[in-house]
């Protein structure tokens, strides 16, 4: 290809709007421009590489068995009322009317299409498992598009799904699609962290996400020093930092010593921080805040919790069963206290995924004052039986503390765990931190900041059983098929490659997504120059090089610049001064500063070697 005719606009400066090095370098180098805020179009150059990334995909997709399909984009609406995510996706999801009134919807994702494909077709076990995927356009309408297309609002994603007759079939496939993505970012350039990550009230028992490290990530990652764990703090566990007590019982014996728990004014004093300033200890030194149980109070929407025996709750709304994902009760509203050692933080994905619930948030202040008698900042676990209290591990190690007293400007303290009070429900709550320890293995935590490229998740029945998908098993009994579902968004993929390989000059492509394999610039393109060039062009070519000669009518020092910044990986310079005698040409990596002369005889093989490796 002559660049005279690529269609390469390359930029000298940079869009006021690009704070990250992607986003600047796809427009710099001509591959990517703007049209409306989160779509984006790609230009020749910019194109090639994305169909490089998708061509990799493509070829690990095919080489695990998973097969490609085309459905449609525009979705019809019916399909998501069905699944019950019609109301649940809000203002994400893009929706449009036909002209006759039928709702339809820009497909975010598409669990519903292809559950609806495979319902129709699936009769027998002997079809299973299956798993089909696309690679195809997205639109969620985010809120804050950002970075160019690391979040844009139209993508494309490779969105892969399957289905088994049990979970050994569903552990197998989602074991061989995470190989898969491994290979395909390592064949990408990437540098992946994969960690375990939150699988919600999906229902689903596995769920990990593939993130590459960015200042500008929007997950946190919690990592161990010592070993291999690696999770999305959503999800992370620690090691409790204190000997946690199995049973009230145990509790109880150890609390034998503490002193009656009895009250304490503390008038208008409600924050944790000025409470440890308020409540002083014998020696007249400040509490601390692992001295409070911190008692928030959350509501909680779409539980699939059975709450039938929990305080509380016996009269709530309970949605009819069969609408339940996962086949059972679903109770559209609840509210629960949460007991927590007063220095940690509850994470509120680790309290959705325990209610299985489809989200939750802190009560509202009213809220707060009916259900527990006293003004925010009071509740506190002893004598709360007007709703189920959940203790994070923590509380169960505190056997002396401080506590809300249910009653305006009243504490608590002397309060022990087993003795005064019980939880309904006792789980790993808190929010881990940088410092705390390794579940596995008790090594010190870290924190680092991620963007996630891929996800794999085991869905289990959410959509074959709302969406009514059966087979029949090998002695005639009708079954549900359980689920997984696989997706990678290639823009992001692109961009995250540009992330990891550039540096001041340019873009730094891997070869296997560069958008073409060698630069040729020739310095004055004619003469025995001109010829040189478009032979290596044409020998190059034979071999399966991408090759882009650079036939414009330009100063060297312009060609050598822009075939900096568009990141060609190989440069070769075709010029007089190396014509003499035994004619040379001067090849450089890009990445590399020194370059070296070869013969133009030789050339063509060193470069398809190069290229090939
Ligand atoms: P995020 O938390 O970043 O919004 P997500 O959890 O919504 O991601 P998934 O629904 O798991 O993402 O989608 C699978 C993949 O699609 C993501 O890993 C990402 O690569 C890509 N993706 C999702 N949203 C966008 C977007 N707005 N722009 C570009 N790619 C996206
Ligand atoms: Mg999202």
């Amino acid at each position: 290809m002559n660049y005279s005719s690529a269609f390469i606009p390359t930029l000298r400066e940079v869009p006021a709007d690009a704070v990250i090095a992607s986003h600047r370098l796809m427009f710099r180098a001509g591959m990517l421009r703007k049209l409306a805020n989160g779509l984006f179009a790609y230009l020749p150059l910019g194109f090639r590489s994305f169909r490089k990334v998708e061509r990799i995909i493509r070829e690990e997709m095919d080489a695990i068995g998973a097969l490609e399909i085309k459905p449609t984009v525009v979705v019809p609406g019916e399909l998501w009322k069905e699944s019950g995510r019609w109301d649940a996706m809000g203002e994400e999801m893009l929706r449009a009317k036909n002209r006759l009134g039928g709702d339809f919807v820009i497909s975010p994702t598409a669990e519903e299409a292809f559950t609806a494909i495979v319902r129709d077709e699936l009769s027998s076990y002997r079809q299973l498992p299956l798993t089909l995927y696309q690679i195809n356009t997205k639109y969620r309408d985010e809120i804050r598009p950002r970075y160019g297309v690391m979040r844009g609002r139209e993508f494309v994603m490779k969105d892969a799904y399957s289905w088994h007759g049990d979970d050994e079939s569903l552990d197998k496939t989602y074991r061989t699609m995470g190989e898969a993505y491994r290979r395909i970012f390592k064949r990408c350039g990437l540098t992946v962290i994969s960690v375990t990550a939150d699988s919600g009230a999906m229902g689903g028992s596995g769920s990990e996400e593939f993130m590459v490290e960015s200042e500008i990530g929007d997950n946190t990652l919690i990592l161990c020093r010592r070993c291999d764990y690696a999770a999305n703090v959503e999800k992370a566990g620690c090691k409790p930092d204190f000997i946690p007590r199995p049973s009230p019982d145990c509790a109880r014996s150890a609390a034998a010593e503490t002193a009656p728990y009895e009250k304490i004014d503390t008038p208008a004093v409600k924050t944790i921080d000025a409470l440890c300033a308020f409540i002083k200890n014998g020696d007249g030194s400040a509490a601390s805040a692992r001295e409070f149980i911190k008692t928030l109070i959350y509501r909680a929407v779409n539980v699939e919790m059975d709450l039938s025996a929990a305080p509380g709750c016996a009269r709530l709304e309970r949605k009819n069963a069969a609408e339940g994902a996962n086949g059972g009760a679903v109770y559209p509203e609840a509210f629960f206290a949460v007991a927590i050692r007063g220095d940690l933080d509850v994470n509120e994905a680790k309290l959705a995924a325990a209610l299985k619930a489809g989200g939750v948030g802190l009560a509202s202040d009213s809220d707060v004052v009916r259900l527990t008698g006293a003004p925010v900042g009071f509740a506190g676990p002893v004598g709360l039986d007007a709703l189920p209290v959940i203790l994070d591990h923590s509380v169960t190690g505190m056997n002396d503390a401080i506590t809300g007293a249910l009653a305006k400007d009243l504490h608590y303290r002397h309060v022990a765990y087993g003795r005064d009070f019980e939880g309904w429900m006792i789980e790993d709550l808190r929010t881990v931190k940088a410092g705390d320890r390794c579940p596995l293995c008790g090594g010190e935590l870290y924190e680092k900041k991620g963007n996630e490229l891929g996800h794999i998740f085991k869905l289990g029945y959410k959509y074959t059983r709302s969406m009514r998908v059966s087979y029949l098993d090998e002695h005639g009994k009708s079954c549900v098929p359980t689920m997984g579902s696989y997706g990678i968004g290639l823009d992001r993929t692109l961009a995250s490659i540009i992330e990891e390989h550039h540096d001041d000059a340019g873009i730094v492509w891997p070869m296997s997504v560069a958008p073409y394999h060698v630069i040729i610039v020739p310095i004055k393109y004619g003469g025995n120059v001109k010829i040189l060039a478009d032979s290596l062009a044409a020998e190059l070519e034979a071999r399966g090089v991408e090759v882009l000669l650079d036939d414009r009518d330009e100063r060297p020092g312009v060609k050598f610049k822009d075939a900096d910044l568009i990141g060609i990986p190989c440069r070769l310079v075709v010029s007089e001064k190396n014509l003499e005698g035994v004619p040379k040409v001067e090849l450089k990596r890009r990445g590399e500063t020194e370059s070296r002369l070869i013969e133009a005889a030789k050339a063509a093989d060193e470069l398809a070697a190069i290229v090939q490796a």
